[in-house]
């Protein structure tokens, strides 16, 4: 059956970055589909909130919350075992906490370089490893990491956040190379112009808004709703021969000129 391709009963997902925004609409979507849910974020009030909304949105989901800084080696490390001892291990890693800063590389200091960096690119590393560290031990896995157009586009005053992603498409290939022999499967997802906090100030821009708009062919700005497809795809049986590979949903945007 089909179906079943996409069930995710009985798998542990953890999704990093996940008291709001994408990351939350993930989760939502891996829930929804069978799974154990973890959330995170640095913010212990939020990710609570988010999992009560979790648990009214989907009846009968089990969701969990493990907060800890992606950027903290030490905080991982605890966060990723405190969830092993609770449900037994990690099969989907979700690699999408992630912020973004905009000012020219003229003004930029070398300090919110390395904070951006450390957010978007390190933080997978991190994550990834640890994680990755019992599934390999154990022959099976999925780490899907958030990328963004931003891979394949530039656009002026968000350099860090650009080389950071540009990193993260190049990471998930050298994951592939490194751990699809023990049995894991690392793609990403790299989600056009999507809005939400992280974007609202571009949002609320008529110019930029506009732009967005008329650069997608679609149409539109993406909603969050946009990635639960893909992501539950990638975390699923679904794609089961998938590797190595960058799944773009962004409307079109980087297949046109
Ligand atoms: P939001 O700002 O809405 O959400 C970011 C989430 O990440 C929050 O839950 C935040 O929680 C968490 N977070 C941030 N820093 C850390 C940290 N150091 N440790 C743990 N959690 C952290 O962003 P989006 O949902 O828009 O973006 C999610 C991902 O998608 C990012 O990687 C972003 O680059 C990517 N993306 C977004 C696009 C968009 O248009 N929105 C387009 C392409 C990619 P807290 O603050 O409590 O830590």
């Amino acid at each position: 059956m089909v179906s079943e391709l996409f069930d995710l009963t009985g798998r542990v997902a953890l999704v990093t970055g996940s008291s709001r925004g994408i990351g939350n609409a993930v989760a939502n979507g891996l829930a929804e589909a069978g799974a154990t849910v973890v959330l995170n974020g640095r913010d212990r009030q939020r990710a609570a909130e988010a999992r009560d909304a979790l648990r009214a949105a989907v009846p009968g989901a089990e969701c969990d919350v493990v907060c800890f800084d992606v950027t903290a080696e030490t905080e991982v490390v605890e966060g990723v075992a405190e969830i092993a001892d609770r449900h037994g291990g990690i099969d989907v890693l979700v690699n999408n906490a992630g912020f973004q800063h905009r000012e020219s590389m003229f003004d930029l200091s070398v300090e919110r370089w390395e904070e951006v960096l450390r957010t978007d690119l390190t933080s997978a590393f991190l994550v990834g490893r640890t994680v990755a560290r019992d599934m390999v031990r154990r022959g099976s896995g999925r780490i899907i990491n958030i990328c963004s157009v931003q891979t394949e586009l530039a656009r002026p005053s968000i350099a860090p956040y650009t080389a950071a992603k540009g990193g993260l498409r190049n990471l998930t290939r050298a994951m592939t190379a490194e751990w699809a022999g023990s049995g894991l499967q690392i793609n990403g997802i790299a989600p056009g112009y999507i809005a939400t906090e992280l974007t609202s100030a571009l949002v609320a821009d008529p110019e930029f808004s506009g732009w967005v708009t008329g650069r997608t062919p679609a149409g539109r700005w993406g909603s969050t709703d946009d990635l639960l497809g893909p992501a539950v795809f990638l975390a699923s049986d679904a794609a089961s021969f998938v590797n190595g590979q960058i799944l773009f949903v962004d409307g079109g945007m980087t297949a046109v000129v």
